[in-house]
């Protein structure tokens, strides 16, 4: 019998792509990847998820892996860090309130059942980057308390509008496929590059953060990848849907150049230089992407970066998609 929890070989019960040593990166696995929603039904999400991705890591990490000292304690490290997670679990949590009408909206089993295992994944990233907060110097009765200190003002500025936007469509139009695409395109294809700069730019301050960004985002390929495949399938169907879906996508990008995201990420980018300035024999010759050593780096090629992986995913599911005049 081999001891699968030492070895790296992987296990042939759990699909390499939810594979914790063998998933690609969010970016590589999104552009690469094409899972359907009958392919990712509940019996998939079982092996793949709890007893694979998640096995020993309840919290989304191992309990050996800890943040490091310099991060837990006050400082631009932990303020970076503290802001970006309560902002994440805010942001998680309205997602898997919003995909329980996409649950109820679902026209056939197999979205239906992808549907539920994605407001599993949402409710999980939520509680895991709430429950980091405890292991950087949160005190556990004043947790809510301080994640409203340190995210309301972006949560409603950022994501209020956003959320908006998805229960016009999801509770008010009961419009499923509009809700697939806010979600896909709108929300999770902007802001899943964001998380892949996390966990690369985590991963010496707080593996265990970097871990619990790790999993999130090898629950994001399936989200990404299935979303587009529902909406891709659903236009080929419905070709009549087409122009309407188009209008949704203009009016989410309007909405998204009014609101302060990117002041919102400098800010948290700027602290992150503070503290990575501060300590830079931590981070040694560690490279944040191939070639590049994290110390090197500045605040503009972090989010540059970030951002150009967002601008090549969207064009690439967005053709997928069959929805090219929105490129
Ligand atoms: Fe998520
Ligand atoms: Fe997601």
């Amino acid at each position: 019998m081999t001891d699968t929890t030492t070895g790296t070989a992987p296990d042939p019960a759990i699909p390499s792509e939810a594979d914790w040593d063998h998933a690609p990166s969010l970016v590589d696995g999104a552009n690469s990847l094409e899972l359907t929603a009958a392919e990712c039904d509940l019996q998939y999400w079982l092996r793949a998820v709890p007893q694979g991705t998640l096995r020993g890591k309840v919290l989304g990490h191992d309990e050996n892996v800890r943040p490091h000292e310099v991060t837990r304690r006050p400082g631009p490290l932990n303020e970076a860090l503290t802001q970006e997670l309560a902002f994440r679990s805010i942001a998680e949590d309205k997602a898997t309130r919003a995909l329980g009408y996409m649950v109820a909206l679902a026209p056939d089993t197999a979205t239906m059942e992808f549907y539920t295992t994605q407001l599993m994944d949402e409710a999980r990233h939520s509680m895991v980057f709430r429950n980091h907060l405890l292991s950087l110097g949160v005190a556990r009765q004043d947790l809510f308390t301080t994640i409203d200190r340190l995210a309301a003002a972006d949560r409603d500025a950022v994501l209020v509008p956003l959320e908006n936007l998805g229960l016009e469509v999801l509770r008010d139009q009961e419009d499923f496929i509009g809700g697939v695409v806010v979600l896909t395109i709108l929300v999770e294809g902007v802001l899943a590059p964001a998380a892949q700069l996390s966990e690369l730019k985590w991963r010496i301050f707080d593996p265990a953060a970097a871990d619990v960004e790790r999993g999130a985002g090898i629950d994001e390929i399936r989200h990404l990848t299935v979303g587009s495949s529902v909406a891709r399938e659903h236009l080929l169907a419905h070709p009549e849907d087409k122009e309407r879906i188009l209008e949704l996508i203009t009016r989410g990008r309007k909405l998204w150049e009014n609101l302060p995201a990117t002041e919102m990420t400098l800010r948290r980018e700027t602290l992150f230089q503070k503290g990575l300035d501060a300590h830079r024999d931590l981070a040694g010759d560690y490279e944040i992407w191939p070639g590049r050593r994290l110390v090197d780096t500045t605040i503009e090629e972090r989010v540059g970066t970030a951002h150009e992986w967002s601008e090549s995913m969207q064009r690439k599911r967005l053709l997928y998609m069959g929805l090219e005049e929105a490129i």
